[in-house]
């Protein structure tokens, strides 16, 4: 019997997010796209992703806790499946946003069959007050539905497709090949019927066989608040139909947050500029500064140097998937008028006067925590 918390090398009292980020650091050790697909790290991926899969699940993992394995599949309740490399792939991608090439080729052995509709990538943009808030958005996507002249099979009407010959129905062929180390035998999609057991003999017209025609599909996305550029959601079964009757892929929701030149962005966290005026840093003020979903108010205290940075807590953006909310960081700078004159200039040419020269630096500056850096 497995032991879920051995699997990802973590103690029976794991944090759910010490069992994020083993779980996180394994996958990307045995993910298959980084194993060129060798079969130990498939194994050793599904099996990882399966003990992700209930240490994850607070119900899963009490299950578990109690009973072992056995608790996972007893009582009909929760079904409990071993996971096959395509739902450990999409576990995988749901949570962390996968890596490299998301929208390659399908890994994983192929079952006979019909087969499934190809995945859909969808960009999404979107400004930084809907990730602010979160947003529903309503999308028109261009996918492949179920041909309406054939219902899908791809068999003109009045006929029905065919059980293959090749294969009797199998979608896979077997071979023994002979080498030089003795016979083995493989097993390979089935040539006539390309895995799907049946063949149309007379194609529907429509779309010549097919069983698909181009169509225009919409959408409800919920994007949730927080998220980044780069990162997706997957819609499962939302894409095209398969060609005969096969299955739908997923749409992959891409997010592409687009940028607001009032701000940097680090995760959650928001930094801006505010320009004040010298008299503004020298008396104090309440200043207008931007924030996400509107203007915010900051007070600078009488006296506060330029380039200072003031946090705004929770004035960020929310963390995607968890709770809290980032700061925003709000550094002011002293504004500095390009041309003056009258009267503005001559009060500024006696404070100048009034003031001479700047006193040396009170603070450690620069080259003082340089030199303590190095030692000095
Ligand atoms: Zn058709
Ligand atoms: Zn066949």
């Amino acid at each position: 019997m497995a032991d879920f918390y051995a699997v990802l090398g973590v103690p029976r009292d794991a944090s759910d997010d010490d069992i994020k980020k083993s779980y996180r650091r394994l996958a990307m050790q045995w993910h298959p796209d980084r194993n060129g697909g060798a079969k130990e790290a498939e194994e050793k991926f599904k099996t990882i992703t399966e003990a992700y899969d209930v240490l994850r699940d607070p119900q899963k993992r009490a299950a578990f806790d109690r009973y072992g394995e056995a608790g996972l599949r007893g009582g009909g309740q929760q079904q409990y499946e071993h996971v096959d490399l395509s739902d450990a792939l999409n576990t995988f991608m749901r949570d962390f946003g996968g890596f490299g090439d998301l929208f390659g080729g399908q890994a994983g052995g192929r079952r006979s069959g019909p087969r499934a509709g190809a995945d859909v990538k969808l960009p999404l943009p979107l400004t930084l007050a809907e990730v602010a808030t979160g947003v529903e958005k309503t999308v028109v996507l261009k996918v492949l539905e179920a041909c309406d002249k054939c219902e899908g099979s791809g068999a003109e009407s009045g006929t029905k497709p065919q059980t293959c010959n090749t294969c009797g129905g199998a979608g896979e062929v077997r071979r023994a090949q002979r080498s030089f180390f003795g016979q083995f035998v493989s097993v390979a999609p089935c040539p006539t019927c390309a895995g799907e057991g049946v063949v149309v003999s007379s194609p529907c017209k429509k779309c010549r066989g097919e069983g698909r025609a181009r169509a225009e599909r919409t959408l409800k996305v919920q994007v949730p608040a927080g998220v980044a550029t780069g990162q997706y959601m997957t819609l499962r079964g939302s894409g095209n139909v398969g060609p005969r009757g096969g299955t739908r892929g997923d749409v992959l929701v891409v997010f592409e947050v687009e940028d607001d030149e009032r701000f940097e962005r680090d995760g959650e966290d928001l930094f801006c500029e505010a320009l004040v005026t010298y008299s503004q840093l020298v008396f104090g003020a309440d200043i207008r500064v931007p924030g996400v979903l509107g203007d915010l108010s900051l007070r600078v205290p009488a006296g506060t140097q330029s380039g200072t940075v003031f946090q705004l807590r929770g004035r960020g953006l929310p963390r995607v998937n968890a709770t809290g909310t980032g700061d925003l960081h709000v550094k002011v700078q002293l504004w500095t008028p390009q041309a003056v004159e009258g009267e503005e200039a001559s009060v500024i040419e006696r404070l100048g006067a009034l003031q001479g020269q700047a006193p040396p630096q009170r603070e450690k500056g620069f080259w003082s925590k340089m030199k303590e850096a190095l030692g000095a």
